[in-house]
């Protein structure tokens, strides 16, 4: 049997009544979310997940970091299956999308698969993953990373929310413990949809982005160390200002990234000045330096500048200047193929498409380290997301879920 015309879509108004119903536990304060990681809301939402599933026709499984996989049968019972997912789970003050439509998308698919009665070689499994924002037990990502071996599973249940309560028990007291191996499943292919989280597609009247690559990033802590002294009566050329410094840096670490465009990002996010008070010049000042780029080279390259920058500063001030590496991931190369059927997908619909990198960190970053992996982004509005205001069309909610039904049929093959 062909492949599927351009005519097969999936149904938008189901897709997005789910949605809706799925926000509604745990709901936040300002219409959006508060279904925390391994709170009884997570709890719920899961259930609900699991009754769709099954209804759907699917079978769950669940592995020892509560990971999710429903299965729907192919017809090769020695195929590899093709996976789509994303997470359940949101910030405390977030939207009803991020991770949602990846996964109720994915449930979508579907159940459009069996309202066209369609059978596929290979089997299809829907997955959320656990804990992928990482607010209350960080870091983000968690499961994912487990699976994909980045993190051991004892790590994992040993991180604790900020009122100490452990990971691994709390999975257990809302009960979803399964019993599968982590990253014991071996996959074919991984798609995940998901909102943009930035103004790239809106601003360029997009309907798509094929994800080619996932930024990868360096955390740098700098300290500066100067001196405290009075603001007033300390003569200009006695100071040693560490908050001079910190400027001088912050604004090297801006032209650093604006020289490696296309793509390269970088700010000082974090400043922690001593003593933080009116009249005194800062004798140390501590601040963190987020540098992205998708290319490994580049990345390097910056965090090189960036370094040389900061104890040049630091060496024209008199200060001393200390540097540590407290965060990273490397930059993702998504898997040609399959971001070449994500593209081929969003032409044949008539989607206006363009390539995007990602510019935050999801599962398919992660589980591109063991499986062929690539993402499909759809708008969000004005890129806000993290945010209870976080809003999508259903126009874009459906085309984003209708390339992701194409490309995953093409990958699990349709059969008779
Ligand atoms: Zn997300």
């Amino acid at each position: 049997m062909p492949a599927p015309g351009e005519n097969l879509r999936i149904n938008s108004a189901r897709l997005w009544d789910s949605l809706n119903e799925m926000a509604l536990i745990g709901p936040g304060v300002a219409g959006g979310c508060n279904r925390q990681t391994l709170t009884d809301a997570d709890g719920e939402g899961r259930h609900l997940f699991k009754r769709w599933c099954e209804a759907a026709g699917m079978t769950m499984g669940v592995d020892t970091m509560g990971n999710m996989f429903a299965t729907r049968p192919g017809t090769d019972p020695d195929a590899l299956p093709v996976y789509m997912g994303s997470h359940l789970d949101t910030q405390p003050t977030g939207g009803r999308y991020d991770g949602v439509l990846g996964v109720l998308g994915a449930l979508e698919v579907v159940r459009t698969i069996n309202d066209m009665g369609l059978k596929t070689k290979h089997p299809i499994v829907v997955t959320n993953w656990t804990n992928e924002e990482g607010a209350r037990f960080a870091p983000a990502m968690l499961a994912s990373g487990v699976f994909a071996g980045i993190h051991t599973q004892d790590y994992a249940y040993n991180r604790t929310d900020p009122e100490g309560k452990r990971f691994g028990e709390e999975l257990a007291r809302i009960g979803w413990v399964g019993d599968e191996v982590v990253g014991a499943r071996k996959m074919k292919a991984m798609f995940e949809l998901h909102i943009e989280q930035g103004p790239i597609l809106e601003a360029e009247g997009k309907s798509i982005g094929v994800v080619t690559h996932g930024q990868g990033l360096w955390w740098l802590e700098i300290t500066l160390t100067g001196k405290d002294a009075h603001t007033g009566s300390t003569p200009m050329a006695m100071r040693v200002n560490a908050g001079l410094g910190m400027a001088r840096i912050t604004e090297r670490v801006h032209q650093i990234a604006m020289s490696h465009q296309p793509n390269a990002v970088g700010a000082v996010g974090q400043v922690f000045v001593h003593p933080n008070s009116r009249n005194v010049i800062p004798g140390k000042v501590v601040f963190t330096v987020d540098i992205r780029s998708p290319e490994q080279a580049k990345l390097d390259a910056m965090r090189a500048e960036v370094e040389r920058a900061a104890h040049a500063v630091a060496a024209e001030l008199g200060l001393g200047c200390s540097i540590e590496p407290v965060g990273h991931f490397d930059p993702v190369t998504f898997d040609p193929e399959l971001v070449g059927i994500v593209r081929a997908s969003a032409e044949k619909l008539g989607y206006s498409h363009m390539d995007i990198v990602s510019g935050a960190g999801h599962d398919a970053c992660w589980i591109n380290r063991v499986a062929p992996t690539t993402m499909v982004m759809c708008p969000c509005v004005d890129g806000l997301s993290h945010n209870e205001a976080e809003e999508i069309s259903p126009e874009w909610a459906a085309a984003g879920t209708d390339v992701l039904l194409h490309a995953v049929l093409q990958v699990a093959e349709v059969v008779e």
